[in-house]
């Protein structure tokens, strides 16, 4: 899709130098949008606008979203989307563990919603999507803390939509099931059979395939836009019909 459904948008995308992120900024701006990526890694394609910021520090964000805003003129719609994983059980990760990415999965989109909430309450269509996952009501074995941080996302994306309702301000979020992305090549690369462990990610989901980041940032792009205008406080589920189907393993 080509159109220019965003056309004069002013989007910040977090985690935008990388996977869903990246496919993300690169959908907006082909839509129409100006789009600033804050991530760890300021590196980005032009026409991308790349602003270092770790959502784990609220100096760091707060610096981040006012120069993304100034360099846009304004914010309309932001995509917090920045995220690490974890593995194990809760007998698995430490407190300081359970901090850090806590930290960084939830904590931080409260920082960033928080430094932009300001612009976008001067935008005439503003909407946030969060990246949550089905990790967040799936039940994923060796997913506890993860799986902990993404339900508190679904759970902050709802009561972040009932806050900022009257204000105008929408907010979502998607659930992607596995997608390929960089994030999955750094675990792929980890296992013992890559291959293996690919085809077994492939086949937890019914469609039998991984999801693409494209079309995970197509689903956040819906829901960014003018087309999602009566819908918000919503999850939508990218998942290969993994939550839907409520299929069993044969
Ligand atoms: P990725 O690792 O490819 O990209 C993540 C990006 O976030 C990177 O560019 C990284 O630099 C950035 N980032 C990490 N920590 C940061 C921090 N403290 N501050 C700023 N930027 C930071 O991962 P991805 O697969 O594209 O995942 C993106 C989001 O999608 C995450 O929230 C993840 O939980 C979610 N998700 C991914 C999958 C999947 O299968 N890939 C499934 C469900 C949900």
């Amino acid at each position: 899709m080509t159109g220019g459904e965003f056309d004069g948008v002013r989007a910040v995308v977090t985690g935008g130098a990388s996977g869903i992120g990246l496919a993300t900024a690169r959908t907006l701006s082909r839509r129409g949008a100006r789009v600033v990526c804050l991530d760890l890694n300021d590196k980005v394609e032009e026409p991308l606008t790349g602003v270092r910021a770790d959502v784990s520090d609220d100096g760091s964000v707060r610096a981040a979203v006012a120069a993304a805003a100034e360099h846009l003129g304004g914010l309309d719609v932001l995509v917090n989307n920045a995220g690490i994983g974890a593995q194990g059980t809760v007998s698995d990760n430490d407190d300081a563990e359970w901090h850090r990415v806590f930290d960084v999965n939830v904590v931080g989109m409260v920082r960033v919603t928080r430094a932009a909430l300001p612009h976008l309450r001067e935008s005439p269509a503003a909407a946030i999507v969060n990246t949550c996952s089905i990790a967040a009501t799936a039940g994923l074995p060796q997913r506890a803390l993860y799986s902990a941080t993404k339900g508190a996302v679904l759970a902050l994306t709802r009561a972040m939509a009932a806050d900022h309702l009257a204000e105008g301000i929408r907010v979502c979020c998607v659930n992607p099931g596995t997608a390929h992305t960089p994030w999955i090549d750094r675990l792929l690369a980890e296992a013992d059979d890559p291959e293996a462990e690919l085809a077994a990610l492939a086949a937890r989901q019914p469609t039998g395939r991984l999801v693409t980041a494209e079309e995970v940032a197509a689903a956040i792009c819906y829901l960014a836009g003018p087309d999602s205008g009566a819908t918000t406080g919503t999850d939508l589920a990218v998942d290969g019909g993994m939550s839907g189907l409520r299929l069993r393993p044969k």
